[in-house]
């Protein structure tokens, strides 16, 4: 573990992957209070971030001890009029951190960013993670304003492919505590792989999901964006990498993403959407318009916004309008009918 200043900013709005194309994606607000993450997981992108390749001592955790900085940003961030979501754990585990900010900032990174979103009541925190260090999060007052979402899969997968994670089985256990204590909570089932025995492994997940009735589960398939990038980048870092063996060398039709065979994302999302309890909302992420298609899904939110009212959507379905009228052909435009 590392710790730093970090001289950029905290806040930052993802990019995208870009206008002009039919993925599904709203720029989410992303807080970056750490990078990297100590575990291991075959498929993980940030093997190929230009910061990690450059610094690879960093790809275990870099802790950002400038806190003062960050939560002056996020009280500006806060006054925004338009209710958003905030996320963390887009560039880290959102959650793992939280033991060694307490050791060198005095108070675990939780402690430092819910109570002001506790405070309010127009935005919304929502902590990304597989880890199961709750015990910092669940000692404060539960809040509407700051969901916990654990991303969790077969037991299988776990196993074999997201090394030094605590197993699904202990993700649920913890997202049960906090459920209990009145926190919210949400899933990604994320990434799906169509490992031999699939079916039997996501069946026993999804029982698990549906007896912790979240706010919402988020499917995602395996997916990289170099192919053989980060398959050489699993392998340096002496990770499994025998979970490519799954991935095509074709893109989706955005050639946004090297995917699974676009049939069998359709069959494991089918399964898994056939297998959810009733009111638990599915969402996917950055995914082609042909999938939502296929799957005869309607947006009503995602794992990063508020619902389909975030603000988020309603600015870009503004510009999506304003460049679908001057340059983009209609069958380019975004995308699913909003509910
Ligand atoms: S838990 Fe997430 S951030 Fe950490 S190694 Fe796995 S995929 Fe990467």
């Amino acid at each position: 573990m590392r710790y730093g200043q970090r001289a950029s900013r905290f806040i930052r709005q993802f990019s995208g992957p870009g206008d002009h194309n039919g993925i599904v994606c709203f720029k989410f607000w992303q807080l970056i209070p750490a990078a990297g993450c100590p575990y291991r997981c075959s498929y993980c992108f940030l093997q190929t971030v230009p910061r990690f390749r450059f610094h690879p001592e960093e790809l275990s955790g870099l802790v950002y001890t400038n806190v003062g900085d960050m939560l002056q940003q996020l009280q500006e961030w806060l006054i925004h009029p338009i209710p958003r979501m905030m996320i963390v754990g887009e560039l880290q585990d959102g959650l793992v951190f939280d033991p060694a900010f307490e050791k060198v900032t005095g108070k675990p990174l939780t402690h430092w960013i819910i109570p002001p979103f506790a405070r309010q009541g127009r935005h919304r925190l929502i902590f990304l993670t597989k880890s199961t260090e709750i015990q910092h999060a669940i000692a404060l007052p539960p809040t509407r304003q700051v969901v916990f979402s654990w991303s969790v899969n077969a037991e299988e997968v776990g196993r074999r492919w997201e090394h030094g994670t605590p197993p699904p089985s202990e993700r649920f256990s913890a997202a049960e505590k906090m459920k209990k204590a009145g926190w919210p909570i949400r899933f990604r089932l994320d990434p799906m792989v169509p490992y031999p025995d699939w079916k039997c492994g996501y069946s026993e997940a999804i029982k698990r999901i549906n007896a912790l009735e979240p706010e919402m589960i988020t499917l995602g398939a395996l997916r990289a964006t170099s192919y053989r990038g980060l398959r050489n980048a699993a392998k340096a870092n002496g990770r499994d990498d025998s979970i490519f063996d799954y991935l095509t060398e074709q893109k989706d039709p955005s050639g946004f993403k090297y995917r699974i065979p676009f049939e069998k994302q359709v069959e494991m999302f089918r399964f898994a959407i056939e297998h959810l309890k009733a009111g638990i909302t599915p969402a996917l992420c950055k995914e082609d318009k042909a999938l939502w298609k296929a799957l005869g899904l309607k947006f009503q939110g995602c794992h990063c916004l508020l619902g389909a009212r975030d603000g988020i959507v309603g600015e870009r379905r503004a510009e999506m309008a304003a460049t679908t009228t001057r340059s983009v052909p209609p069958s380019k435009a975004l995308l699913p009918v909003i509910a």
